[in-house]
């Protein structure tokens, strides 16, 4: 299987999923994620027309950027140490994973300092796994306030990483409860929280008929990775 046969199975899974869930596909978007992929592999997938790529450590972010064909879009899915902040924001269109307050004070100054707005979601970590980065719901709650008054942020929306279940129906209620902490931050600040982040290769369907409107999906478009990472 090539990467354009691939990409053209998630895309077709992708709007199956919206459609029997009654959601227009076109609202949403793949994030093709090649982390330990080539950039070759990302101008292959952007021949065949991807434009939204995702990368988990930074500095292979920084490296492949370079390397790839112009005019994608890039996304940072992974967790981002402060001290990197200020390489990041100026290629980074979507940053997923804010996942402290003390983050998101350091995105905030730096972005003033470089003269621009970070485009970011709130990791929350829903399932509450100790190995997993992100806000509990109730710390996100008792913080959103803050961080929505941070001006040079702009969240988008919120990001989620949930538990590997061999059957991805078991993680439905994940994805739902992301769904309903959003709801409940848009209602409780009157801000506009569009986005949700969730479903990786084995568990997007569950994800989209939840209200996923970015998917992250390595393995199934450019394969297994020989390392995980
Ligand atoms: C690697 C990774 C993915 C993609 O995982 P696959 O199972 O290969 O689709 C999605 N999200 C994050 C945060 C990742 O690190």
């Amino acid at each position: 299987m090539s990467i354009a046969d691939n990409l053209a199975r998630v895309r077709a899974a992708i709007s199956a999923a919206a459609r029997d869930s009654g959601r227009d596909p076109d609202t949403v978007r793949l994030v093709a994620v090649s982390k330990t992929w080539p950039a070759a592999d990302v101008a292959e997938a952007a021949a065949a027309g991807q434009t939204v790529f995702g990368e988990n450590r930074v500095q292979e972010l920084l490296g492949k950027i370079p390397e790839s064909p112009e005019g994608l879009e890039w996304h940072l899915i992974g967790h981002l140490q402060g001290n990197k902040v200020r390489k990041v924001l100026p290629v980074c269109a979507l940053l997923h994973s804010l996942d402290s307050l003390e983050l998101a004070r350091q995105i905030d100054r730096i972005a003033g300092e470089l003269g621009m707005r970070a485009r970011l979601l709130v990791q929350v970590n829903v399932a509450g796994d100790d190995a997993k980065y992100g806000f509990s719901p109730a710390a996100l709650e008792e913080c959103f306030d803050e961080i929505a008054a941070m001006p040079r942020l702009e969240p988008c929306g919120l990001m989620t990483v949930p538990p590997y279940e061999d059957d991805p129906e078991a993680v439905r209620p994940h994805f739902a409860a992301l769904r309903r902490l959003r709801d409940r931050l848009q209602q409780a600040h009157g801000l506009p929280l569009p986005e949700l982040s969730m479903g990786m290769s084995h568990d997007y369907p569950v994800a989209v008929a939840e209200g996923a409107t970015l998917v992250r999906v390595g393995t199934s478009v450019f394969g297994r990775r020989d390392y995980p990472a």
